[in-house]
């Protein structure tokens, strides 16, 4: 075997030229190039060839019963693609129609035949059908890999198989179904094609990853013991047949967590993907392999909960936990749809003159079963999922909307805050869709503020300034939420174009009780107002925290003391009412 001559590894070319001349020309030239030929004269020879030689490139032209390149492509084109064939065409003159008829036929490039009398040309043209190999070659590697990863039909099958295996041995069937964390979120920027090429390097990677090396051999597993399927979309699952410990999946999952942790090459772009495992093994749980596949996925909604890169076996306990979860994410597709959302406000108050200044925007989703579930437990689902992008739109449009409405009905303009997810701010068109947004309700953007989070700021900085002046620009507010629990200091806030900060309600909790929290509070100020920022207190709740703050003459205040989030209704009661309780004193 490896005594084989380097001619027979060559690649072999098929010439399905009716012209004598052209055919001999080209294998001359070919062969030269190091490249074997082999030559059909017609159509039926060239059909044969290709099922007998399987030829690596076919090299088409005219042929006796179809003078049209073109059209003999088509003729071999079904032939050809099934075994990921590449066709080269050889067209008469040189034009943009014939190259393009040439690409839509096909073709994966094309030789011009030389007017009759001069050569076709000599050496490149082998490196050129060698670049086309070798461009083919990644592309149906691509297709055979993603053959390779079984579908969810199959994974059922073959888990059904294993399982009765495995009531008849000593060994184990293990199912690990792989969550990618937030992978729609990280990937709204990318196109599908992106997407799907980014799902196609996660699935190789899991295969050769996996299977590769030695791992499986000191585990004592076959290396076809471990087959890699895709459910949909972006869920992948391994199947892993006669496991012996539950201890040797550990060490799997590990494997694939330090698979996954090298970042993965989108265009220009390093991303990471994080992953949670989740891991449920038969007959350690006793299920139907349905059941064992559910159960492995709702280990990893489990594990995705308790932090990324993790895996985590699944246990009966983790059931109602999972479920909850996963009614949430179901409901939340459809929340839009059936209007469970709603928006509340609360009022922003001046310190000094008591009057509301603003309000936030506060999203609520009433649940038909669950009752009113809060957006810290949502959010977050709706980030992960990418859910986000159409209910943050739904928020936006829904508070501008009010905001207009409250000025058409005669109430004094303020300034409606609302809360932007960094999932949003990545969105590639945020920008266009905010502008839409105001066009359509009307609102002077001078009336709208968006609260943004340091973490947002900190992750991308350049292109966050860049967007924010956009922003800004237009005649947007900008504030930095919960200001003090990120790691950015208010020096590095100096290359952000905003106009406010809120303090946590964290240190403005404890302000009057701790003085390390007074001292962070009083350093925020101070620092604040040197760099012409406003500062607001969130959640001020007692009299004694206001009256700290006009002593350290903080700008505005929000919170209990004030009032809670309550309804549009509500809000425009207050908005046309007097100076709140807490100032009347
Ligand atoms: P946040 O933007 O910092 O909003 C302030 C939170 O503090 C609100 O909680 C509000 O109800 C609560 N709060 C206000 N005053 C007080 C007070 O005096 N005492 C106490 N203990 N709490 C007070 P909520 O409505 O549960 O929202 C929580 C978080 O969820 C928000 O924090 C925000 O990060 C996020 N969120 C809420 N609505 C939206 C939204 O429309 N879009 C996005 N992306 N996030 C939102
Ligand atoms: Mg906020
Ligand atoms: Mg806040």
């Amino acid at each position: 075997m490896q005594l084989e001559s380097p001619q027979r590894e060559a690649p072999l070319v098929l010439l399905g030229i009716g012209a004598a001349r052209a055919r001999l020309e080209l294998r001359a030239a070919l062969e030269r190039g190091g490249l074997r030929v082999a030559e059909a004269a017609d159509l039926e020879a060239c059909v044969d060839a290709l099922e007998r030689l399987e030829p690596a490139l076919v090299i088409a032209g005219s042929l006796p019963s179809e003078p049209d390149p073109v059209r003999v492509c088509g003729l071999l084109g079904g032939a050809c693609a099934q075994r990921h064939t590449p066709i080269v065409l050889l067209i008469d003159g040189m034009d943009a129609r014939g190259m393009q008829r040439a690409y839509d036929a096909g073709a994966a490039d094309f030789i011009v035949q030389p007017p009759a009398g001069s050569q076709i040309a000599g050496s490149e043209i082998a490196q050129r059908m060698r670049f086309v190999l070798r461009a083919h070659g990644t592309l149906a590697a691509d297709l055979r890999d993603a053959n390779s990863i079984v579908g969810p039909a199959q994974l059922l099958a073959d888990l059904r198989e294993c399982m009765e295996r495995s009531k008849k041995s000593e060994r184990r069937t293990a199912v690990l179904c792989i969550d990618l964390h937030r992978f729609k979120a990280l990937t709204a920027s990318l196109d599908g094609a992106q997407c799907e090429r980014l799902l196609l390097d996660v699935a190789r990677r899991l295969r050769i990853g996996i299977r590769d090396g030695d791992l499986l051999a000191s585990l004592g597993l076959d290396r076809d013991g471990v087959s890699v399927a895709r459910l949909r979309g972006d869920e992948f699952c391994v199947l892993i047949r006669d496991a012996r410990e539950t201890s040797d999946l550990s060490r799997i999952s590990q494997r694939i967590l330090d698979l996954m942790a090298v970042p993965f090459q989108v265009g220009e772009q390093e991303t990471i993907l994080g992953v949670s495992i989740g891991i449920a093994c038969y007959p350690d749980v006793e299920l139907s392999a349905e059941a064992l596949l559910k159960a492995a996925e709702q280990a990893a909604y489990c594990a995705n909960q308790e932090g990324r890169n993790n895996w985590l076996f699944y246990r009966h306990e983790l059931e109602a936990k999972a479920s909850r979860r996963l009614a949430l994410e179901l409901g939340l597709r459809r929340a839009l749809e059936r209007n469970e959302l709603e928006l509340d406000y609360q009022p922003r108050v001046d310190i000094k003159s008591g009057q509301i200044v603003g309000v936030e925007a506060l999203v609520r989703w009433n649940h038909p079963e669950l009752g009113r579930v809060s957006p810290l437990d949502f959010i977050p689902l709706t980030e992960e999922t990418g859910l986000i992008i159409p209910i943050g739109e739904w928020i936006l449009a829904t508070a501008c909307e009010q905001n207009r409405r409250w000025q058409v009905a005669g109430i004094p303009p303020i300034r409606m805050a609302v809360n932007l997810s960094s999932v949003q701010f990545r969105q590639r068109d945020l920008y266009d869709s905010v502008v839409a947004i105001l066009d359509s309700t009307g609102l002077d953007p001078r009336w709208l503020e968006f609260e943004i989070t340091e973490s947002l700021l900190m992750r991308d900085a350049e292109s966050a300034v860049a967007l924010l002046q956009r922003f800004k620009d237009l005649g947007l507010h900008l504030s930095i939420d919960d200001f003090g629990t990120g790691y950015s200091s208010l020096s590095y806030l100096k290359r952000f174009p905003i106009d406010a900060i809120k303090i946590d309600q964290s240190f403005v909790r404890e302000m009057t009780t701790r003085s390390d929290d007074a001292a962070l509070v009083t350093a925020i100020i101070l620092m604040s107002r040197s760099m012409k920022l406003r500062v607001v207190a969130e959640g001020v709740e007692t009299r004694s925290q206001l009256a700290l703050l006009r002593i350290l003459q903080c700008d505005e205040i929000q919170g209990y003391l004030i009032s809670r989030p309550v309804s549009a209704v509500a809000m425009a009661a207050l908005l046309r009412g007097s100076v709140p309780a807490a100032f009347a004193a």
